[in-house]
């Protein structure tokens, strides 16, 4: 009997699975702690051993590429197709720091396997993810009897996300041309379960701001002053409870301004996913859900735009009491941002309606961070249900939809490159991201061979 693509992937897949582990394993022994200095060798160490593995995997181009900061690691394998499109992979091979005191059962940079586990950090952020990119193209390539991939295939690994991609952007403009694609795929994001293959559509955007409030131009006593002085920590309290209404709703104007709302399609996808609310009330440790009026939990954290306070302060915080009126007060506000939402227009919408509420005689700056972008990726774009039908016989299971919180990078090459980004990931909320044992499911792993050993000839031909 003859094989079908699918089980002579899965074939290949399990027939080289025990040379794919320890390949991965000898990377994770490689600490590429991004953020401390001490690591900076290690971070070049495992871009080398990167660049060296997608030679042996077959990539005729595998170079690093430098920046002000730690290297990235650029791939190319082009397609022989005519007119087949162009593919950019982006993923990370820096890590979180980890050490053995932090609470690891074991060291974590000496992965072991245990109970079908790969323990290790890196091992689902974002390593294990990266690498499942070479045996996937190995897979499609012998099961399809090809000699290149069906699309021309790029890989970008970044060596600064974990704190926080400072040269990202830079790089990506700098190397524009070699990286056109005609769809990104981001490998560092999850699913929803073990049980629940998801393919995530988008992120929220990010912009924060602190504004600080000046009165008096330093303490002044509260007896002799008090009542006929503007206060600045009660401005600060007028300004953050006049920034929701009563509706949970965003209450500066223009805000809103442009946001894309959720289709009823993908409201009722949502629904099918296996949300346990309590459970997720235990995992954020809160006691009641609060919110905007007329959206659920998962569509109020990854589909609406929200305003929260970071932190407050200002006056006397010591023992005992210190009757004055504080000279100055502070707060730090971060809004999550949706597609359709450009964070230059919020910040225009922050610092105008900072303005019109602030008394005379106080005084006010409001200094803002670099923003992210929010991107979203429509349910009916051709690109992202290529990659539902790649997961979707990988898994064998119907495929659902999901969308990401917070940020990343992956903004930005859509804002350069000018191409869709999609989320492939198999992670699960238990491998312990940024956490100790960190671990990746290995029947996840090797799901995630099979889906890039489908996705690109299900990307060629949509
Ligand atoms: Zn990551």
């Amino acid at each position: 009997m003859s094989e079908t693509p699918d089980s002579a992937v899965r074939t290949y897949t399990e027939q080289h699975s025990a040379a794919f582990l320890d390949d991965l394993a000898e990377w994770l022994r490689i600490p590429s702690v991004s953020a401390q200095p001490e690591h900076a060798g290690d971070v070049r160490r495992s871009a080398e051993w990167l660049s060296a593995k997608l030679r042996e995997t077959g990539f005729p181009v595998a170079e690093i590429w430098e920046t002000p900061g730690a290297p990235a690691v650029f791939a190319e394998w082009p397609s022989e197709d005519p007119g087949a499109p162009t593919v950019l992979v982006y993923g990370h091979h820096d890590v979180q720091p980890a050490a053995r005191e932090d609470g690891w059962a074991t060291d974590p940079f000496e992965p072991v396997i245990r109970d079908g586990r790969m323990y290790g950090r890196g091992a689902a952020d974002d390593k294990g993810q990266v690498f499942f990119h070479t045996l996937g193209v190995r897979a499609h390539l012998a099961a399809t009897g090809r000699t290149t991939p069906a699309v021309t295939l790029k890989l970008l690994i970044e060596g600064e996300e974990e704190s926080g991609s400072p040269n990202f952007r830079a790089l990506a403009e700098k190397h524009a041309d070699r990286l056109a694609a005609d769809a990104v795929i981001v490998s560092d994001t999850g699913m929803w379960d073990e049980d629940t293959p998801t393919v995530c559509t988008g992120m929220r955007g990010l912009a924060e701001c602190e504004i600080q409030l000046y009165g008096p131009a330093q303490d002044i006593h509260s007896g002799s002053f008090g009542g006929a002085v503007p206060n600045p920590a009660t401005e600060i309290a007028r300004l953050v409870a006049a920034l929701h209404d009563e509706d949970g709703k965003v209450a500066i104007p223009g805000f809103y301004d442009g946001v894309t709302d959720l289709t009823d399609t993908e409201r009722a996808l949502f629904a099918e996913l296996p949300f346990d609310e309590a459970t997720w009330f235990r995992t954020a440790k809160s006691q009641a859900a609060s919110g905007e009026a007329g959206y659920s939990t998962l569509e109020r954290v990854w589909a609406r735009p929200t305003a929260e306070v970071n932190g407050i302060g200002g006056g006397y915080q010591g023992a005992g009491s210190k009757t004055i009126i504080p000279s100055s007060a502070l707060v730090k506000i971060s809004f999550r941002l949706v597609d359709g939402q450009d964070p230059d227009d919020v910040q225009q919408a922050v610092r105008a309606w900072v303005e019109s509420r602030i008394p005379a005689g106080i005084r006010h700056t409001i200094a803002f961070q670099p923003a992210t972008r929010p991107c979203l990726t429509p349910l009916d774009h051709p690109a992202l249900q290529a990659v539902a039908r790649a997961m979707g016989r990988a898994f064998g299971k119907k495929i659902l939809f999901t969308r990401e919180g917070g940020s990343g990078p992956a903004a930005d090459l859509r804002d350069v490159l000018g191409a869709p980004v999609l989320f492939l990931g198999i992670s699960v909320p238990s491998d312990g991201w940024h956490a100790p044992d960190e671990k990746v499911e290995l029947d996840l792993l090797l799901k995630g061979v099979e889906t890039t050993a489908h996705l690109w000839g299900e990307l060629a031909t949509p």
